[in-house]
């Protein structure tokens, strides 16, 4: 097979818009074999499946496949094409996805696990070079850009903060933009202001992925927030289509989760729960545009335990004290926070816990609390860790490299620990 089993098997589930039961039960073979044809190759439980099981999923997946294939030929090209704005490779907004494109680069993801995982390396950025330019505080989405261009062969050059860039000297945007383009093949740009970073986009014709700018948009934080999601659904048999998502907190400024509604509203008959204390809801014009699509239900509460009830998934997230007066943030008490009584007494064993982090830590600010560590409910650390599969796939849709990812592998001189925080999940890292 020239892909690895778990990939061919995910994929095929994902196309066929089925979970692991049902799938098992339309190709006629049990649950439990087929979560350990699953598994990573290394793994003590994996299993190879049988090679007739194999050529009838092929069978399936080609009929179906071809049929794509020569649809998106004819309409549409590669992927970073379909995704374009105004004809450039770029990433600023999710409302740059159909379901069927961010779907496609979760595929591209997928292939990428083996690396993410530390199991394979690749060289196919080999010579690019990233720019990295973070005008405003970042810990893990600069470094997991970062990592993610180093692992597929490329170099990195990062600028952080204004006192150290010619931003300080009074430079403009269109300058900076234009002046790092013909030192670099790529830009990731994090930016306080709203709007910003489509202006840098605007000075160039270099790829530039949008790493937050202001309280606008967040969309690679929200491609791998549906990752986590599609994949722990995957792991629990849940579909997203007709799913509840909880999303807690700061919901005004909170970027992450505007551009995570807009991309989730790409499904069908979802339920929103939006808890947020008076003062700091969800903007209405994002609410109108998720509202246009998709027969979904949205709610919105000041209460934890009105919106909490019956959720797949809550999503918290911090309050953005950076960006308004302390005054507005009277509403926020500890009733807010998600700890392990609230999820205890409001929601069900499978629900997933997720947060963009960081979690505000300090006394006082009430965010996403620390005693649910070591409940594998708590999703935030394999979410995190997802950063680095779906920001690997971005760089390679816009560089167009997607398609020699695979032949590109080598196995790993080093060996990683199995599992890479002390309290993570025995799943961990396994789907
Ligand atoms: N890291 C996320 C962001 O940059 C979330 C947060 O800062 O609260 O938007």
């Amino acid at each position: 097979m020239a892909v690895a089993q778990q990939v061919f098997l995910r994929d095929a589930m994902r196309r066929l818009n089925l979970t692991r039961e049902i799938f098992a039960a339309r190709i006629g073979v049990k649950r439990r074999a087929l979560d350990t044809w699953l598994l990573p190759e290394g793994s003590q439980e994996f299993r190879t499946m049988p090679e007739v099981v194999q050529r009838f999923v092929t069978e399936i997946v080609e009929n179906q496949h071809l049929m794509e294939k020569y649809a998106q030929v004819v309409q549409t090209g590669p992927l970073r094409d379909r995704i374009a704005v105004e004809g450039k490779h770029q990433l600023l907004s999710v409302e740059q996805f159909t379901r069927e494109s961010v779907e496609e680069l979760f595929r591209v993801a997928d292939q990428m696990q083996p690396i993410a995982r530390r199991q394979k390396v690749s060289r196919v950025l080999e010579g690019a070079v990233l720019g990295n330019l973070f005008f405003e505080a970042s810990t893990r989405t600069r470094v997991s850009f970062g990592a993610a261009f180093s692992r597929l062969g490329g170099s990195v050059c990062d600028t952080t903060g204004f006192t150290f860039s010619s931003m300080a000297k009074g430079e403009s945007i269109y300058d900076t933009s234009r002046v790092m383009s013909g030192y670099v093949d790529v830009m990731v740009i994090r930016h306080p202001e709203q709007g910003s970073v489509a202006e840098f986009a605007k000075a160039t014709n270099i790829p530039v992925v949008n790493g937050g700018d202001g309280a606008g948009e967040h969309p690679s934080q929200a491609l791998l927030d549906l990752y986590t999601i599609l994949t722990e659904f995957s792991r629990l048999g849940k579909l997203l289509d007709g799913a509840h998502i909880a999303i807690t907190g700061d919901l005004k400024y909170g970027r992450t989760v505007h551009s995570l509604v807009k991309l989730l509203a790409l499904y069908k008959g979802l339920k929103f729960t939006l808890i947020a204390p008076p003062g700091l809801e969800m903007p209405q014009d994002v609410i109108d545009q998720v509202a246009k699509q998709g027969n979904h239900v949205i709610e919105q509460y000041s209460e934890l335990a009105d919106g909490l009830k019956g959720a797949d998934v809550i999503y918290a997230t911090r309050v953005q004290k950076e960006r308004f007066a302390d005054e507005q943030m009277e509403g926020y008490t500890a009733d807010f926070q998600i700890n392990k009584a609230v999820v205890e007494r409001y929601c069900a064993e499978d629900v997933i816990v997720m947060h963009p982090l960081p979690r505000d830590s300090r006394e006082g600010a009430h965010d996403l609390s620390v005693d649910l560590n070591p409940d594998p409910r708590l999703a935030i650390f394999r979410q995190a860790d997802n950063g680095i599969p779906v920001r690997m796939a971005i760089f390679a849709v816009l560089l167009g490299v997607e398609n020699l990812v695979q032949h590109s592998m080598r196995d790993v001189t080093w060996s990683p620990p199995s599992h890479i925080g002390p309290e993570d999940a025995v799943f961990h890292g396994m789907y």
